[in-house]
């Protein structure tokens, strides 16, 4: 399906933007602490054209039916849409929620069609709501930043789709930039490009996606973060942020047990996060691995959020060169990271592959990503 095959006419731009892998900094978003995503090669694409009237129609290349959803700048409220069309709509409203005037503004013909695996934790969500965002925001001529355009991403995302989710997607898949991480501070929203410089190292990330969707991925995120605001309310701080690992101490003796490696993890991660950060730009990507290994333990020892599938991803990528290894996104399936030197890759996928069938696991679906350029007009 395209465009033309759907709507009978060619569409006047285009718009592109990637989803995301988190490089390092996990469940540390809603704790108002530090995260490090960056853009990858994969990326969602809106081909549209403006309309007369007030409508927006969308159409997605999933729809092999071609089907068409629409619906008038003036129906715009999260009941009215429903289905992948509110990540496309929700956009629309949340501009106008967050003080976009669209009195006089007309609507748009849209086809989303996008290479960003879906449910594999790297954001297609994101890729699609920032390239919308960027696309409605030039075409209406509404004069914002990327990093507003990240909070209309995330406010559609929170309110027209429903998913609780932090900023982070939205901020790597606006702000990334070309082998380069985005060093985000979930408190005070400043950011920071930070040269990953894999080209120049040889190495690439390769993603091994375990294909696990764990039936306790909503109760599990959720029971964290009420560890953490449990934690936070114990020691008296207003977000685990506030925790430095000198604190550690006492907050062990303040804590029950569960609740105490809850606050570690988030504590140890934010630290790391720093850690990495100044590694990159002291030493550059090789001398990440210690600080992706310990993430990792970290999540699979005191947050509880990683799987067997996911461990034993780690373990196998380690043991045949990996530089470094973690899961990545929020745990209890989803895919794990491994740092690796290109000529490395494939020995480290197939060791990965027959690990799992050693194992009796699903075959994991293994590829590498490039850190890749934010949300453009293409
Ligand atoms: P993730 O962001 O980890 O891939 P989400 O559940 O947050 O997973 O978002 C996936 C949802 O985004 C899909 O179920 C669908 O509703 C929507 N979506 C993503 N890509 C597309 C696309 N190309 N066309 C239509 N909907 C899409
Ligand atoms: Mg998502």
């Amino acid at each position: 399906m395209t465009f033309q095959q759907v709507y009978g006419y060619e569409p006047s731009v285009r718009y592109s933007a990637p989803g995301r892998v988190n490089l390092i900094g996990e469940h540390t978003d809603y704790n108002d602490g530090y995260v490090l995503p960056f853009a990858i090669d994969r990326r969602t694409t809106a081909s549209i054209a403006p309309r007369a009237d007030r409508v927006i129609r969308v159409a997605s290349a999933f729809d092999e039916a071609g089907g068409i959803v629409s619906l008038s700048l003036d129906e715009l409220s999260p009941e009215a849409m429903d289905g992948w069309s509110a990540y496309v709509f929700g956009i629309a409203w949340a501009l106008r929620e967050q003080g976009s005037d669209l009195t006089g503004k007309t609507g748009f013909d849209v086809f989303i069609e996008s290479d960003v695996p879906v449910g594999a934790g790297l954001s297609s969500s994101a890729a699609i709501e920032c390239g919308v965002a960027l696309a409605f925001n030039d075409l209406w001529e509404l004069g914002l930043d990327r990093k507003t355009l990240a909070r209309v991403g995330q406010y559609s995302e929170n309110h027209a789709v429903g998913a609780p989710t932090g900023i982070m997607d939205q901020s790597a898949s606006l702000l990334g930039e070309r082998d380069a991480v985005v060093f985000l501070d979930c408190r005070t929203l400043d950011t920071a490009v930070v040269d990953l410089a894999l080209e120049a190292n040889g190495l690439e990330v390769l993603v091994i996606d375990t294909r696990v969707e764990h039936a306790h991925a909503t109760g599990g995120y959720a029971a964290r973060r009420a560890s953490c605001e449990k934690g936070a309310r114990v020691l008296g701080v207003e977000a685990l942020r506030d925790v430095s690992i000198e604190d550690l101490p006492r907050a062990q003796e303040l804590l029950d047990d569960e609740t105490f490696r809850r606050v570690r993890h988030i504590v140890t991660e934010d630290q790391r996060v720093l850690d990495t950060v100044r590694t990159l730009r002291e030493h550059g990507p090789r001398a990440i691995g210690s600080l992706l290994v310990a993430s990792h333990e970290s999540m699979r020892d005191d947050f509880e959020i990683s799987v067997p599938e996911l461990d034993l991803a780690v373990a196998t990528a380690m043991e045949h060169g990996a530089v470094g290894a973690r899961m990545t996104g929020g745990g209890f399936g989803g895919a794990a990271i491994a740092l690796v030197d290109r000529e490395a890759r494939d020995a480290v996928a197939a060791a990965v592959t027959s690990a799992f069938a050693a194992a009796g696991f699903r075959e994991p679906n293994t590829f590498t990503v490039r850190a890749a350029q934010g949300a453009r007009r293409d």
